[in-house]
């Protein structure tokens, strides 16, 4: 195994290149200095001649730790855009080029092979006075994805790893303020903070999984954030594979219900699908789409009468439209039984209906039946929560921010917690 390591002479991927030389890989840290190589990742002339320098003394990589980056606060109102620009140019293009130089000598190759880059829990949490941070480290969870399905013909799987506060030189300072460090261990289900050989640990696990790409997986998470992963029973997400398997390794409690919306929207997608390709041959659907898209009633007297001709025309677009409707009424049945029934009626319906995109929709929605069914024991949906959001957003606003996160919860509770205070009336 030839392996290069960004940013492997110091905290994290220090302890990464120690454990793979242990394992005896052929390793190669690439860093500002101190590295077998100075390359500095957000120059891409540096990164050009950091690989061809890599293939030539040690042959093409088929591992890449792309775990160079810097830390950085600033609030947005107030940061200089060269301060924003470092940030970006480093943590998210400077990742990006290290990827590019090693997936192109890995496909040159024919090698396939595996990449983690380091994004942070920073990249899910906004984080107060740390914006560039944050917003670099969600990029390099969306780059992730992007590349895992650009690069996977080529056998190469890529993924991220997002650390929760871990102790190394990037701490730097802060970790000297009183209490900084107790007072986070505290909120911790280990009662310890992350040191960087732990990472290290989930780091080297990820890139050795054979079967999981596109992924980011968080290494101590929520409980930096104070909060308790063993107490979130019920979570509603879409049908995404990234979120349902960030929900599998770290809510582990929890019941996943598929979000009501988001099945209906990819049902109203087919719909769109059968009625642009059916629209070619038939010049009465153009302009109709949102007379199959809009719920019935909140269309117009006029855009009714419209879609009752449109409906009774013998159009494909018009059986996709009542399979709509018919899914749409699952949500309408009084118990989870009868969901069951009705769903599976719906899916032996949407299958044999001679629609591809109602087929590939149905597919969908019967690989993830049980979260589907699941919204009948735990009514919940992200609408909800975000309305819960906008009442909390609209206290911010009216109270100018509240001075405490300890503040912002009790009025929280207040808005939105059905507390009954038995107040004098
Ligand atoms: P660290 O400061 O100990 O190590 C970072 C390394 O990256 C250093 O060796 C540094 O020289 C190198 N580096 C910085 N800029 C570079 C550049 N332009 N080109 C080449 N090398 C460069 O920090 P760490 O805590 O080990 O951080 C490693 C990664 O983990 C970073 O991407 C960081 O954002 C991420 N991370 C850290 C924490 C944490 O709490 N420490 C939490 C989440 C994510």
């Amino acid at each position: 195994m030839i392996a290069v390591v960004t940013g492997g002479g110091s905290g994290i991927g220090r302890a990464v290149t120690d454990r793979l030389r242990d394992g005896g890989a052929d390793v190669v840290v690439w860093d500002l200095d101190g590295g077998d190589i100075d390359c500095d990742i957000s120059d891409p002339a540096s990164v050009a001649a950091a690989i061809d320098k890599t293939v030539a003394d040690h042959g093409p990589p088929d591992r890449l730790v792309a775990c160079a980056g810097i830390g950085a606060s600033g609030l947005l109102l107030e940061q200089a855009p060269s301060d924003w620009q470092r940030v970006i140019d480093t943590n998210l293009t400077g990742t990006w080029l290290t990827m590019r130089a090693t997936a192109r000598a890995m496909v040159d190759a024919g090698s396939g092979g595996s990449i983690v880059a380091v994004s942070s829990i920073s990249g899910t949490l906004a984080d107060r006075d740390m914006g560039a941070y944050c917003v670099s480290k969600a990029g390099i969870d969306m780059l992730v994805r992007v590349a895992a399905t650009e690069w996977g013909p080529h056998g190469i799987r890529v993924n991220a790893v997002g650390p929760g506060v871990t102790r190394t030189p990037m701490l730097g300072r802060v970790e000297q303020l009183p209490g900084w460090v107790e007072g986070l261990t505290e909120r911790t289900a280990l009662g310890r903070l992350g040191q960087a050989d732990d990472v290290a640990e989930t780091i080297i696990a990820v890139l050795e999984m054979s079967w999981v790409t596109g992924q980011t997986v968080f290494a101590d998470d929520l409980e930096a954030h104070n909060g308790d992963a063993s107490r979130i029973k019920e979570v509603c997400i879409d049908m995404s594979g990234a979120f349902i398997k960030g929900v599998d390794y770290n809510l582990t409690e929890a019941e996943i219900t598929f979000d009501k919306f988001h099945a209906v929207k990819l049902v109203n997608d087919a719909v769109d699908k059968v009625r642009r390709a059916e629209s070619k041959d038939r010049p009465e659907l153009k302009r109709s789409r949102y007379l199959w898209l809009k719920n019935e009633r909140h269309l117009s007297a006029e855009q009714s009468a419209n879609l009752a001709a449109l409906s009774s025309m013998h159009l494909k677009t018009a059986r996709a439209y009542r399979l709509r409707l018919a899914f749409q009424d699952i949500y309408e049945q009084p118990s989870p039984g009868w969901g069951e029934l009705i769903l599976d009626r719906w899916y032996s319906w949407a299958i044999r209906s001679r629609l591809d995109p109602m087929k590939d929709a149905a597919r969908t929605i019967m690989r993830h039946r049980d979260g589907i069914l699941r919204w009948f024991t735990s009514k919940i949906a992200n609408g909800l929560i975000e309305g819960i959001n906008s009442l909390v957003q609209a206290a911010k606003a009216k109270a100018r921010g509240y001075r405490s996160t300890r503040n912002l919860k009790a009025i929280t509770y207040l808005i939105a917690g059905k507390l009954d205070l038995r107040l004098p009336t």
